[in-house]
């Protein structure tokens, strides 16, 4: 998916945001969306508490909606992040690999 996403697009994923399945480049442009975006921020705090809300009915335990969207939109990026931060490393040692790799190739062929 593209870097931005719409209104559209930001509210017809909002429950796979909540449930944390979204791919990292499609979160990062969801929270960048929803971090400026007020309309969407409060559809993603009503989706929110209505999923969060159903699963909490029969435990007895108060919960902070807020704190825990907080939480969720910090969990969300992290995720993404990271992931980020892996394919970073990987496409490195590839670089590396086909660096020292034509080293080596290129001293076998040339026969220095
Ligand atoms: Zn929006």
């Amino acid at each position: 998916m593209k870097n931005e996403m719409t209104c559209e697009e930001v509210q017809k994923n909002i429950p796979k945001f909540i449930d944390t399945r979204m791919d990292s480049r499609d979160s990062l442009a969801f929270i960048r969306h929803i971090e400026h975006c007020k309309t969407c921020m409060e559809e993603l705090s009503v989706e929110y508490l209505v999923v969060v809300g159903v699963k909490r009915l029969d435990s007895a335990s108060a919960f902070n909606l807020n704190q825990e969207l907080e939480e969720l939109m910090y969990k969300n990026e992290r995720k993404a992040k990271n992931r980020q931060q892996i394919s970073l490393i990987i496409f490195f040692i590839a670089i590396l690999l086909a660096v020292v790799g034509g080293y080596f190739l290129s001293k076998m062929i040339l026969g220095y």
